[in-house]
């Protein structure tokens, strides 16, 4: 299809009186990666949660040209919208194939897994070698893997990532963020929401700068992270975190 696969347009959230989000309106091509940089509680996550169907909101989201308003979280997941949350809830005691089959739960009965199976272990090789080991037992970044993996067994035609990074030191920043990367190649839409600017806009292919709720900047990637204000306010101090 030609135009964007997933798009916000005007998009509000509140909580309660305080309007987390204001106004956002973004949209996403399929096999391109887009992020969502700003500073702590610029409303990136409550946006994520609003494009999930998590939290309400105004404004419409888009998917393939239809508005999902009347569509539950359920229903957005069944379309092939998946969402990858910063807690990374696993199953600690499962092992590492079986949380991962638990991804594929919406695909038609009959289908077999064990395709989409294959698909995430050629890209994280990692995940097959650990197959049978307690999730709760992995490292920091193999988490995330895994996280990322169980939400490609449901083969998403979108894909949002939020805060991939947080809490991993920064070789492995780098190589989940070459992993995320590589997923572009599969065709999935990817929304990325990072604090670690640089490493975003480096993969990203275009980027929406948040601050206090409302898209302050937006532009390719590349013209952001060449952009004084941006490198003033998010890339200046981050050279050891990329
Ligand atoms: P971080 O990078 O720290 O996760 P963020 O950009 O994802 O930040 P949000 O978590 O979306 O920001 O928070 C946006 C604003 O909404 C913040 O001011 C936060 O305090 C507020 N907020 C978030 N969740 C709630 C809630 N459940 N009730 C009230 N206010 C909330």
């Amino acid at each position: 299809m030609t135009g964007p696969v997933f798009a916000l347009r005007d998009v509000s959230v509140a909580y309660g009186k305080i309007e987390a989000v204001r106004r956002v309106s973004l949209e996403i091509a399929a096999g391109s990666i887009v992020t969502v940089i700003g500073a702590n509680g610029a409303g990136k996550t409550t946006l994520l949660n609003a494009a999930m169907g998590i939290l309400p909101c105004t404004g419409e989201i888009l998917f393939e040209g239809r508005s999902l308003r009347t569509e539950s979280i359920e229903e957005r997941v069944a379309d092939g919208i998946s969402l990858v949350a910063e807690k990374r809830e696993l199953f600690a005691t499962m092992p590492v194939e079986d949380n991962l089959r638990l991804g594929a739960y919406t695909r038609p009965r009959g289908e077999r897994t064990k395709d989409a199976l294959e698909q995430v272990y050629t890209l994280f090789p990692r995940l097959k070698e650990r197959r049978r080991q307690a999730a709760g037992t992995l490292s920091g970044g193999e988490r995330q893997m895994l996280a990322m993996g169980r939400a490609l067994m449901a083969k998403p035609k979108v894909l949002m990532l939020d805060e991939p990074s947080l809490g991993l030191a920064p070789r492995i920043v780098k190589e989940i963020l070459h992993l995320v990367a590589e997923l572009r190649t599969t065709g999935v839409a990817i929304l990325l929401v990072e604090q670690n600017a640089r490493a975003a806009l480096r993969i990203a292919d275009y980027g929406y700068v948040m601050e206090t709720g409302a898209v302050t900047l937006h532009g390719p990637a590349a013209t952001l992270a060449n952009d004084p204000r941006v490198i003033e306010s998010y890339l200046g101090f981050a050279e050891c975190a990329a």
